[in-house]
């Protein structure tokens, strides 16, 4: 059986720490407050595998008051969700994610998000979408006080 989940997740931006996206380290003078690396598309996609398979969400797996996540990057994540997927025999065939920020570029970082997802799930790129927007300066986004990330998976259930 085929099946869909959705993904959302937010960060404030701070100073103090890296900005780590797509588990990928952005030069950018600040960065997302978390308890984990606080990568934001990371976790919309988790979310969204969760959901394709009626999983609690993100929290649930790896609460933010469990000292094993602190500091961890988000990849870890992806890599647990990959196996608890593989034993419930389920299949990955895509996942789409979109950020939405002003700052910093993440066009020129794609390429090497996609590479880390891919990996971690152990997909291939193609199977991997990952698109940037801005909001256009409007809202908490516009006014660079966080990044949001959305995101979809398709899974094939046994
Ligand atoms: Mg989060």
């Amino acid at each position: 059986m085929n099946r869909v989940g959705i993904g959302y997740d937010v960060h404030q931006l701070v100073e103090g720490r890296k900005c780590i996206l797509g588990g990928v380290e952005i030069p950018h003078p600040v960065g997302l407050d978390g308890h984990s690396d606080a990568d934001a598309l990371i976790h919309a996609i988790a979310d969204a595998l969760l959901g394709a398979v009626g999983q609690p969400d993100i929290g649930y797996h790896f609460p933010n008051t469990d000292p094993r996540w602190k500091d961890v990057p988000s990849k870890i994540f992806l890599e647990q969700i990959r196996e608890l997927l593989r034993g419930m025999k389920v299949t990955i065939n895509n996942i789409d994610a979109t950020l939405v920020c002003e700052a910093p570029k993440i066009n020129p970082h794609i390429k090497a998000m996609k590479a880390v997802i891919a990996e971690a799930l152990m997909i291939r790129l193609d199977q991997v979408g990952i698109k940037a927007t801005t909001n256009e300066t409007m809202g908490f986004v516009g006014r660079k006080e966080g990044i949001a990330a959305m995101a979809v998976a398709s899974v094939e259930t046994p």
